[in-house]
């Protein structure tokens, strides 16, 4: 708690103080200017990342489906084309996992999850880019990062060094897992805080429009996701909640997404991804 106080003290100092401040605290800044605690080396979080994900992988049935495959590869492929250069540098593992879940997921390390159940909610193309736009962003955040650097349970008995290690092998995983929006793959479930929410909502907003899909879209999508909820509630919800403005901050939003958009359709390259 004191960090994270000095952390956003720290974005008001001058430049060399708060950069020693930065140094000796672990603070960082996300996408949007928001001053984080990051304890924990980003190698380290993406290697966690990727051991979650072959995990995730032994136990889940992939889909066989080169359709659904070939769709959800196709979004995610326009997506990721927009994100900064660093993002970029190796290339993104995308599986569709064969499950009735209302659930998707991106993984530091580069991994993407999607499951079967969520392609009938998610209506169309667009709808489903704003899913994974929004995934994607809670990835570049570094929200899993800020989240372990937070969590005291965490911090106390791993350490900040040893974190991917015992990713691998201990019985820390199930919090470990939670930190990356896993919770109802593995049972105990620790929220996106509603900042982590909405933070990804703005960056994932821009990053669909920037690609070439419908931002109003987004706003289809989690009218969707709250009708699917008649009928329980969508996985996707229980560890990404629900901020209570979330429509409307889309909206508010909208118009320099909106020119986002325009700009990629004049240059006569919007995406086209058949369902
Ligand atoms: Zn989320």
């Amino acid at each position: 708690m004191k960090k994270n106080l000095a952390c956003r003290s720290a974005a008001s100092l001058p430049a060399l103080l708060a950069l020693t401040l930065t140094l000796l605290t672990g603070c960082a800044e996300s996408p949007t200017g928001r001053p984080q605690l990051m304890l924990f080396d980003q190698n380290q979080v993406n290697k966690m990342g990727i051991s979650t994900f072959e995990e995730l992988k032994a136990k889940t049935p992939v889909s066989k489906s080169k359709k659904a495959n070939q769709y959800v590869q196709c979004v995610a492929n326009q997506v990721l084309a927009v994100t900064p250069a660093k993002y970029q540098q190796n290339p993104w593992e995308v599986v569709v996992f064969d499950s009735d879940q209302v659930n998707a997921f991106a993984l530091p390390g580069g991994k993407i999850g999607v499951y079967t159940g969520l392609l009938l909610v998610a209506e169309n193309q667009h709808q489903l880019a704003a899913v994974i736009g929004h995934e994607i962003a809670h990835v570049m955040a570094g929200h899993s990062n800020e989240r372990l650097s937070s969590n005291q349970a965490v911090q106390a008995t791993l350490g900040v060094a040893d974190v991917a290690l015992s990713a691998v092998n201990t019985r820390y995983k199930a919090e470990l897992s939670s930190a990356f929006g896993l919770g109802a793959q593995v049972g105990i479930i620790l929220p996106f805080s509603r900042v982590h929410e909405s933070e990804a909502d703005l960056i994932g907003l821009e990053l669909m429009a920037k690609a070439g899909f419908k931002p109003e879209e987004s706003v289809k999508l989690w009218q969707n996701m709250a009708k699917a909820g008649s009928g329980g509630t969508p996985q996707i919800l229980s560890s990404h909640p629900v901020p209570e403005n979330r429509i409307k901050a889309l909206q508010q939003n909208m118009a320099k997404a909106e020119a986002l958009y325009q700009a990629k359709q004049a240059s006569g390259k919007l995406p086209t991804c058949n369902r």
